[in-house]
């Protein structure tokens, strides 16, 4: 059975179309660039969506891309990476005479306001507040699907923490400077870390896919207009610091230099260096009562995975 996906050719797309190809499935990416097993934007846009059982969007410019300055144009290619390629997907499986059974779209937990108390499910009622919070607004409506489409399309948003994987996203970033005993906590310390293992995000997104596997949720009937929402975290609550010091001890590196807020508010710009200096304790609380399970449900196994040779 076909998937399409765009954001395939990323960090979480490559881990999922590993799984997925591993389950049987054959998957096509939707790509700014064309080669085999994709296709580009510009033909999704003058064929249609080819006839498929999925549809899941991942596409977005990087957040944490090292080599590009805080800026309008940066915030400005943020939003429309996210919200144009998702309208696209939106109006394809609107437009299409044989739509897809399952359409999953990948946010974050920005929209959650960081708190050091508060505790977030997917039920938690959010506005937006700041700029990634609205990113994420305009991301999940965008999203919509006509609501005479809720029998036929089963619509899934997953919000993901931090993704940590060997090959890429946060833990390439940090592996550097943890290695050279540069490690540190970042801002106070105290701040939630949601985070999830990226094997264990393909494993929700493909658990999303599946149609009906939502039907056990009390929340969301299948005829339900509104898409199920799945926070995609692991199930443990840590800290920055307890995740600073696990990494640290996980890769036999001192973790003593902590770095200020302020620090990576100049380096990262404030509006997106909260996603690092402040967070949000979020609850995977649908995901389980869909009945994912873990592989990796607390910092130790998951760290013990990323950094073991
Ligand atoms: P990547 O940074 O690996 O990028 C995913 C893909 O997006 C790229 O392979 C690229 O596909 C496409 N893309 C990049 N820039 C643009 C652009 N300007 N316009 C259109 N497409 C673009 O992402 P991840 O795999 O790390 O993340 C996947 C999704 O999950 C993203 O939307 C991200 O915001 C979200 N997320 C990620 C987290 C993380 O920690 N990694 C945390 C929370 C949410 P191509 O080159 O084929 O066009």
């Amino acid at each position: 059975s076909g998937t399409k996906k765009s954001g395939g050719s990323g960090f979480v797309g490559r881990e999922l179309t590993r799984l997925l190809g591993n389950n049987g499935h054959e998957v096509t990416l939707i790509s700014r660039k064309s080669g085999p097993g994709r296709i580009t934007w510009a033909q999704l846009e003058s064929d249609g969506l080819p006839p498929c059982e999925g549809v899941v969007n991942l596409s977005g410019e990087n957040l944490m891309n090292p080599m590009r300055w805080w800026n309008e144009s940066y915030k400005k290619d943020l939003f429309s990476s996210r919200i144009d390629t998702t309208k696209t997907l939106a109006q394809a499986i609107a437009a299409s005479p044989d739509p897809p059974r399952s359409w999953v779209l990948v946010t974050g937990v920005a929209c959650y306001k960081p708190s050091l108390t508060a505790q977030y499910t997917e039920d938690s009622e959010w506005t937006p507040f700041d700029l990634l919070s609205r990113l994420v607004k305009d991301w999940e409506t965008a999203a919509l699907l006509p609501e005479n489409m809720a029998q036929t399309t089963k619509q899934v948003v997953i919000r993901p923490g931090a993704v940590l994987g060997r090959d890429g996203g946060a833990m390439k970033q940090m592996r550097l400077p943890f290695w050279l005993g540069l490690g540190g906590t970042l801002g106070s310390g105290r701040q939630p870390f949601p985070w999830i293992h990226v094997s264990d995000l393909a494993g929700v997104i493909a658990h999303a896919l599946e149609p009906g596997s939502s039907d056990s949720s009390p929340y969301a009937p299948a005829s339900h207009p509104v898409p199920q929402v799945l926070n995609g975290v692991a199930p443990a609550h840590n800290t920055n610091y307890e995740f600073t010091k696990e990494l640290g001890r996980a890769l036999w590196r001192p973790t003593v230099f902590p770095i200020p807020a302020f620090v990576m508010n100049a380096l990262l710009g404030s509006e997106r260096a909260v996603v690092l200096t402040q967070g949000q304790r979020v609850s995977p609380k649908r995901t389980l009562e869909t009945g994912y399970q873990y592989q990796y449900p607390d910092l130790t196994t998951a760290l013990r995975e990323i950094v073991g040779s």
